[in-house]
């Protein structure tokens, strides 16, 4: 009997701790997003930028002047399909036309996301993928990441913008050479084991190759892994399971 009760208090626990993420409000999904990639190296001070079409075609943006680890829900901002400000207390960055020309050519896709991760950034100076060396690795699809070899420094030029955006073509993920990286998804979930997957693999392929290298997985094996982690909308729990650890870290994220 005492076992019986203590499976329902487990069970009655585990139903408390369950986040629901999609009922949490646009706002605050983003805000959470910035927080949990922040944990996964997005943490380039404040040059990232996080963008969501909301379903009467405006946009929520993450603030230029914060750091992924700080955003508030009420942080976030409202922009039209121009890039101009439609509400909000700080400023949208001026590197959103590269965002303006991602939702421009992708209407599939709801969230993009850009940012100079610190493990990514090894990829994009050295202008590839790395290799998958483990299974997490092979969550990122070879054929799903564009490499963009052109760099001009113009960051906000809407012509470095567009070509930017249109190296990415139908693919989810581009590596911009000596700049970061830009991913894509049409939901939040899909978005963020992209992004997190991606810090995953480079750091993963920079260590194994600093440490004398070693051999991947399998093209077949790793092929199959890619196409079973986007299956049902990606991985169940993953996204989750961060954004527990982050609300009971600051609950006011949501605020
Ligand atoms: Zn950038």
């Amino acid at each position: 009997m005492e076992l019986h009760h203590a499976m329902n208090r487990a069970s009655a626990s585990n139903d408390a701790r369950h986040v629901d993420i999609g009922a949490l409000e646009p706002r605050a999904q983003l805000a959470l997003l910035a927080r949990v990639l922040h944990a996964e190296g997005y943490t380039d001070h404040n040059l990232g930028h996080i963008t969501f079409r909301l379903d009467d075609g405006t946009f929520l943006v993450d603030p230029w002047e914060l750091a992924w680890s700080e955003v508030r829900a009420s942080d976030v901002l409202r922009m039209d399909e121009r890039g101009q400000q439609l509400e909000g207390e700080w400023s949208i960055t001026p590197a959103i036309p590269l965002h303006i020309a991602v939702h421009d050519l992708r209407p599939d896709v709801r969230w993009v996301l850009h940012n100079h991760p610190r493990w990514v950034a090894v990829a994009a100076a050295q202008r590839r993928l790395p290799a998958p060396y483990d299974q997490m690795a092979c969550y990122i699809d070879e054929d799903d990441v564009a490499i963009f070899s052109e760099y001009d420094g113009l960051v906000a030029a809407e012509s470095t913008a567009m070509n930017n955006a249109m190296a990415l073509g139908d693919r989810n993920i581009a590596i911009f050479a000596n700049h970061g990286v830009l991913v894509v998804g049409p939901t939040i979930r899909l978005a963020y084991q992209r992004a997190a997957m991606l810090a995953w693999r480079c750091r993963l392929g920079w260590m194994v190759e600093t440490a004398g290298g070693a051999r991947p997985v399998p093209e077949g094996v790793a092929k199959r892994l890619a196409q079973s982690s986007t299956k049902r909308g990606g991985i169940a729990h993953m996204l989750e399971m961060m954004v527990r650890q982050e609300l009971a870290r600051d609950p006011s994220v949501l605020d």
